[in-house]
């Protein structure tokens, strides 16, 4: 017996359902069991990319929770949580907001899109926030400003060296100006910061822009930032249809970045901890 008789070869499309109600052809596969890597456009099984999450075929970094980004970067257990608590404010009554907040919490086990506190990285105190995509994209609201704003101004005191690992879609609409007004009050703590002669270190992880590159991810002593991460002010089809000319294949590519001067280096996920301990020993003028 056929598997299938005849009439099933044809689908009955009913006229009067729209286009988005109608079963998609394409095959489900769960989330959790492949990703396509961005880099390469390869479908990876998801253990193939192991704990740093990095295609095996172009060595592309995936997107990482702070929580991951915390197990492969600082020594362990030596993490100090700081300035929790801070309740977000909905200035705008931004319709939905409250509950998204809500659900983002419930979703990724954060209170805001920026972890903050001290850690220990191959034996090296540093102050170090921790930006998760995953948190709204990690836009930059007022509570985001506030724990980075307290984050410089405790390692002044405390003259410890910032680590930030930045990522962000850039400043929080549901905020409108005040989600803005972080980049000035963030860059004036960065500068203090600065001014008492104390270490700051950005790393670019994908992806970086909006008002977030426009201020303190651009401000380092140094900048680093992971391979092919997007880093960016404007997007880029905004940039194409301003300037009315094609931009180049790896345009806000960190690589591209690199070639033109505003990122001193490029450095693998798994040499991240090694590279950020040797940078802040050397600013303190210890042997390498
Ligand atoms: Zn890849």
């Amino acid at each position: 017996m056929a598997l299938f008789s005849k009439k099933d070869k044809y689908i009955r499309i009913n006229p009067n359902r729209s286009l988005r109600e109608m079963p998609q052809a394409k095959p489900e596969v769960p989330d959790e069991l492949f990703s396509k890597c961005p880099g390469c456009k390869h479908t990876i099984y998801q253990k193939d990319l192991g704990s740093e999450r990095i295609c095996p075929h172009c060595g592309y970094t995936f997107r990482i929770s702070a929580q991951e980004r915390l197990a492969l970067t600082i020594d362990m257990g030596s993490f100090l949580e700081m300035f929790t608590g801070i309740e977000t404010q909905d200035p705008l009554e931004f319709p939905g907001y409250q509950k998204k907040l809500a659900s983002m919490r419930e979703k990724t086990g954060l209170d805001e899109a920026v972890v903050t506190g001290t850690a220990l990285i191959k034996g090296e105190k540093v102050a170090l926030g921790i930006m998760d995509s995953n948190f709204i994209m990690a836009s930059m609201g007022t509570v985001v400003g506030e724990k980075i704003t307290r984050l410089f101004e405790y390692a002044t005191a405390e003259k410890l060296p910032v680590v930030l690992f930045t990522a962000s879609g850039g400043a929080r609409m549901q905020e409108g100006i005040m989600s803005l007004m972080q980049m000035a009050k963030i860059s004036a703590a960065v500068k203090r910061h600065s001014n008492a002669g104390l270490f700051y270190l950005t790393i670019l992880t994908d992806p970086t822009t909006g008002g977030v590159t426009a201020s303190f991810a651009m401000e380092g002593d140094i900048i680093l930032a992971e391979p092919q991460s997007l880093v960016g002010f404007a997007g880029r089809r905004v940039i194409e249809n301003t300037v009315r000319e094609d931009l180049p294949e790896d345009f806000q590519k960190a690589e591209f970045l690199l070639e033109h001067g505003f990122v001193d280096a490029i450095v693998k996920r798994r040499e991240l901890p090694d590279m950020i301990a040797r940078l802040v020993r050397l600013h303190k003028g210890d042997c390498l």
